[in-house]
């Protein structure tokens, strides 16, 4: 059998199916040329990440196609039903890669309470020349302990981001749809403890958060969970991170809200035209950027690796004794 994971896939994971008798190729293929290639091929089993899209007429044109896999949680760049319905499984690891996106979470939210995302953009052109006044325009910062952060969506990297947060002397306020969680548990210098945490409606967190992190996945409405109305009544001077989906934040409603200081800076991994995210978000002085990094870890990519490899080798299992 043939899998072509066409954004790649961890080394031990590929040399663990390469054992198991599979056929396994990584070069990434184009979207518009996959089509061809997964026919002319012959791949059974298409692994994907964020970056390849496996909508409908793809899996139309493929009749090969097996089994789909996703390394990862988000299943929107994939049309499960559509795959389910013609008897192609679909596959995810969702579990994976919360820690290293809540990491990644701490490591914007860090860098904004101390504007290291403004001194970045401006040490190289004028660190040597205007150095008095790059230190006054960065040097406002705040700490992040005694502060509350917002996590809007409680989840599993919900969860995990609130886990470092409280570690840092955070308070931490929630909202969530589904799930009420009343206390947190983790490990602190090997002692295992539970910190209550409190769900808050999203009127009290937009008022009462000096930090708002959002870890909802993509909206089946399409709506961003903040909009203009949401971003009108957050407390002023309040910092956002965005590690969920492009459209989980409004775009237009967040460039006007920093431009007029509403929201004082805001750290965006992920965009609603990726991978060529819109220019006004790109020179933004007030955010803090990264190109969709929240589950690339070496840690992150092992795990979603070795679930991916124990997940297939399942299927093939099942399958075979069907
Ligand atoms: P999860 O399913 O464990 O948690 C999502 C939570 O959001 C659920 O508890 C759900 O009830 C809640 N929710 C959904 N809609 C909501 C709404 N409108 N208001 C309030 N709560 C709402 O998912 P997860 O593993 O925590 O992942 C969350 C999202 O993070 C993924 O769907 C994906 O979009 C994103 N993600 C990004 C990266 C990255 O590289 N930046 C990596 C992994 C995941």
């Amino acid at each position: 059998m043939r899998i072509h994971a066409n954004d790649g896939i961890d080394t031990a994971a590929k040399s663990r199916l390469q054992e198991e008798g599979f056929t396994v190729t990584t070069d990434h293929v184009p979207q518009d040329q996959l089509r061809t290639y997964l026919n002319t091929e012959k791949v059974d089993v298409l692994l994907v990440r964020s970056a390849t899209k496996v909508r409908q007429d793809l899996i139309d044109a493929c009749p090969g196609l097996k089994l789909i896999g996703r390394g990862g949680v988000g299943l929107d760049n994939i049309d499960v039903a559509h795959a389910k319905a013609r008897g192609i499984p679909v596959i995810n690891t969702p579990a994976s890669s919360s820690i290293s996106v809540a990491e990644l979470v701490m490591a914007h939210l860090f860098g904004l309470m101390r504007n290291l995302h403004e001194g970045n953009r401006r040490m190289p052109a004028e660190g040597r020349t205007r150095f008095k006044e790059l230190k006054k325009a960065c040097e406002k910062g705040s700490e992040v302990r005694g502060r509350t952060l917002g996590i809007i969506g409680f989840g599993r990297i919900g969860q995990w981001t609130a886990r470092y947060a409280l570690g840092c002397g955070m308070r931490v306020i929630y909202v969530d749809n589904r799930t009420t969680v009343e206390a947190i548990e983790m490990e602190v210098g090997g002692q295992s403890v539970r910190v209550p945490v409190k769900m808050v409606t999203m009127d009290e967190l937009l008022a009462q958060a000096d930090a708002i992190s959002l870890h909802v996945p993509a909206q089946k409405d399409g709506k961003p969970v903040l909009g203009g109305a949401e971003l009108a009544r957050v407390k002023p001077g309040v910092v956002i991170v965005n590690t969920a989906r492009g459209g989980s934040v409004d775009e237009d409603a967040l460039l006007a809200a920093l431009k007029e200081g509403r929201v004082r800076s805001a750290a965006l991994d992920v965009f609603t035209n990726e991978p060529e995210p819109r220019e006004d978000l790109l020179t933004e002085p007030r955010l803090s950027l990264s190109p969709h990094i929240g589950a690339a870890t070496a840690e992150a990519q092992g795990r979603v690796g070795a679930e991916l490899a124990e997940l297939i080798l399942h299927w093939r299992d099942s399958v075979q004794v069907a």
